[in-house]
């Protein structure tokens, strides 16, 4: 069985085609700059790169060029439509609606569309894809898999906010948690490599990419998490602030005369490591200043960013009332030992000892604590796609059954 999963952007679409057999990537592909110049799209398929620079005017006619690269001769892998079994969509934002994957229906993108208001850059795009598959292979069931899905077992008092509640029962203001599919594929890929049952075990997830988010596990359920009522809320991450003081938002409006979409843009994309540094979102080139050309900001940027993510450490292992394991992932969780060994520097007292040999790893899933270690540090890869996937083939197999 074969899923095709589609992760829609505003102006680009990433997809990767699964053997649901074997879990292996068949094909992967990614379509820039929608509705823009320059449009192209780039697919691997056994290493090999087939690159495609076409006007591609919209996200049906980015899902048509998918379809045609997949059945390509030469460079595509299936050799008929009909051997894609489902898709599965990824979805921004589900709401309180959504505390699961469903298939999708009218009566689901009507849903979809309630959820708009709290992503409005995000669900929009993803609806698009919906829309565009739904259009071009209308007999293949689609599902729709959700960022937010994983952290509705989160208890009242984690992700209730202390404003009139009114705001949360009229505007649905809450807490409501993102990667949700990341953490859940490291929490029980953890609990494989450590030979526990997820269920008698307390996690600390640490998505560490562009965006970032932490989130404590408890017995396989989310019950916090560090983004919020929207990716903005936790550490602070590229581009973006993540928690501070919400009263300076309010002052800088006033002292520099800023609009809403000035003071939005300052705290989502001119914030966090770029914002420190003044060198860049990119966290090697931030490394790279802080190292060789001893920039004090750009260091300044990364103990900020390692102090917040190892106070969120300390927090979730008060919440949970203990941890059994921390588990670095994403780009820089995955890539940077460095990043790694400064977070956990200083958890002895938790009993978290990473084993400086052991850590420099990338590129594979890896225990890196001590042997002595009472808590289990861990690298672990991220496969937001499988994730999507194995939820599109649960999701069919109960519908036919
Ligand atoms: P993601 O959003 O998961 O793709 O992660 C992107 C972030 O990971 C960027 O800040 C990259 O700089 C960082 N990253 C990727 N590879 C490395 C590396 N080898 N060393 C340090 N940071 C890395």
């Amino acid at each position: 069985m074969k899923v095709l999963v589609i992760n829609c952007g505003s102006s680009s679409l990433k997809y990767r085609l699964i053997n649901m057999d074997n879990d292996e990537s068949l094909a992967q592909g990614l379509v820039e700059r929608i509705a823009l110049d320059g449009s192209s799209l780039t697919q691997s398929v056994n290493g090999k790169q087939y690159i495609i620079k076409e006007l591609i005017k919209d996200h049906k006619d980015a899902i048509r060029l998918i379809i045609e690269a997949l059945l390509d001769v030469k460079y595509g892998i299936i050799k008929d439509l009909s051997e894609i079994s489902a898709v599965g969509h990824r979805v921004v934002h589900g709401g309180e609606k959504y505390a699961k994957s469903v298939i999708i229906n009218e009566e689901v993108m009507k849903g979809l569309e309630e959820c708009v208001k709290l992503a409005p850059l995000h669900n929009p795009a993803n609806m698009d894809g919906i829309n565009a598959c739904s259009i071009l292979m209308p007999d293949t069931t689609m599902a729709a898999v959700f960022d937010t899905a994983f952290h509705q077992t989160m208890p009242e008092f984690a992700y209730i906010y202390p404003l009139p509640y009114k705001l949360y029962t009229e505007l649905g203001i809450r807490k409501y948690g993102f990667h949700g599919m990341s953490h859940e594929f490291v929490s029980a890929r953890a609990a494989e490599i450590m030979g526990k049952d997820i269920k008698k075990l307390k996690l600390i997830t640490c998505h560490l990419g562009n965006g970032a988010s932490i989130c404590a596990i408890k017995n396989g359920e989310s019950v916090e998490t560090s983004m919020g009522f929207t990716p903005l809320e936790g550490v602070a991450m590229g581009t973006r602030c993540g928690s501070i003081d919400p009263a300076i938002l309010t002052y800088i409006m006033k002292e520099l005369n800023l609009t809403i979409e000035q003071a939005s843009d300052i705290m989502n994309r001119k914030s966090g490591i770029l914002g420190v540094s003044g060198v860049s979102s990119d966290f090697r080139d931030v490394e790279v200043a802080a190292m060789k050309d001893k920039n004090k900001r750009a260091q300044l940027a990364i103990d900020i960013f390692c102090y917040k993510v190892k106070t969120f450490i300390g927090a979730y292992s008060a919440a949970m009332g203990g941890v059994d394991g921390i588990i670095f992932t994403a780009g820089l969780g995955e890539n940077s030992p460095r990043t790694r060994a400064k977070i956990c520097n200083g958890l002895g007292f938790l009993g978290a000892f990473i084993d400086n040999i052991k850590n420099n790893v990338t590129g594979k899933d890896a225990e890196i604590s001590t042997d002595n270690s009472r808590i289990k540090i861990l690298v672990i890869q991220t496969n937001e796609e499988l994730v999507i996937a194995r939820d599109t083939i649960k999701l069919i197999n109960k519908n036919y059954c």
